[in-house]
């Protein structure tokens, strides 16, 4: 049987793994510090891990990253403010150290995929995985394959209404200020209260800002992307009393609209944790693996 490696490539730190699945999968995981320190921490886990049995390697990256097939910088990771990554070949500088065909893409699109595959979205073929930890991020699926398009959806990046006297906030994205991410992302929150979303008490009003944030991006996405079920995941959604909160809201401002159960009775079906913990990002990559070696020349 083949052997497939995984890189999640955070911001904060690196996640690599080796494995056939959820049950049998083994991780380690280091701070993101340069690309050649970082990849070199990886190359060691791996030869520690599977000698030179590895088939494939697939990368589930931070982004902004360039997945277009036909594009010079294809692979690369673009304008990210981590500077030594910016513009870095990402999936060529894998392929050369491993020699090994590599997939890649989003963090987010990978963990989507395995949520596909092995967790909470088994059993639709449209839906959407979006991440709410230190940024926000959002991968589409629609009749069972990716989003990609243009570049790749940036659903961290949309604008919300924004009523600045009841949060004055001005929204910590470097790019738009009060887009989505820039209002309700982890780093945003700590901003704002002046502590960290996982310090601050269940009936703190940040909670019910942060709901009514993501319940109006929410109702954005079921309007334009129409999926069957919406996985949400990352640190700050490890406070699980928001789900209720969001579903709440979410089918207030869809005021029935949109007359499909899921969306009223069967809510709580709807928008849902993901159930392969921190590991959806891992096993997606695994799964970009699989695909890439599949696709070998
Ligand atoms: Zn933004």
């Amino acid at each position: 049987m083949e052997l497939f490696g995984g890189i999640e490539a955070g911001g904060t730190k690196f996640l690599c793994g080796i494995g056939a699945c959820p049950e049998d999968l083994s991780v380690a995981s280091f701070p993101t510090s340069s690309p050649d320190v970082t990849l070199e921490k990886a190359a060691r886990f791996f030869r520690e891990q599977a000698g030179t049995k590895l088939s494939a390697i697939g990368i589930a990256s931070f982004g902004p990253v360039d997945l277009d097939p036909a594009s010079e910088t294809y692979g690369h990771v673009t304008s990210t403010p981590k500077l030594t990554w910016q513009n870095y070949d990402f999936a060529g500088a894998v392929a050369r150290t491993f020699n090994l065909p590599v997939g890649f893409d989003t963090d987010v699109n990978a963990a989507a995929l395995a949520e596909a595959r092995w967790g909470a979205a088994r059993d639709v073929l449209d839906f959407i995985y979006l991440t709410i930890g230190t940024g926000i991020g959002g991968g589409a699926v629609a009749g069972g394959r990716l989003v990609h398009g243009l570049m790749h959806p940036e659903m961290g990046h949309i604008r919300l209404p924004h009523d600045s006297t009841q949060d004055p906030f001005p929204g910590n994205c470097p790019f738009h200020g009060d887009c989505l991410e820039g209002l309700a992302s982890g780093s945003a929150i700590g901003q704002r209260w002046g502590e960290f979303a996982h310090d601050l008490p269940a009936n703190h009003a940040a909670w019910a800002l942060e709901a009514h944030y993501l319940a109006l991006a929410l109702a954005t996405f079921v309007c334009t992307l129409s999926p069957r079920r919406i996985v949400i995941g990352g640190g700050v959604m490890q406070r699980d009393f928001l789900f209720p909160m969001i579903r709440h809201q979410l089918r207030s401002l869809l005021n029935g609209y949109i007359p499909r159960r899921a969306l009223i009775e069967e809510i709580d079906t709807y928008v849902v944790p993901p159930q392969l913990g921190n590991h959806s990002g891992v096993l997606g990559a695994i799964l970009l693996a699989r695909d890439a070696y599949l696709k070998r020349p």
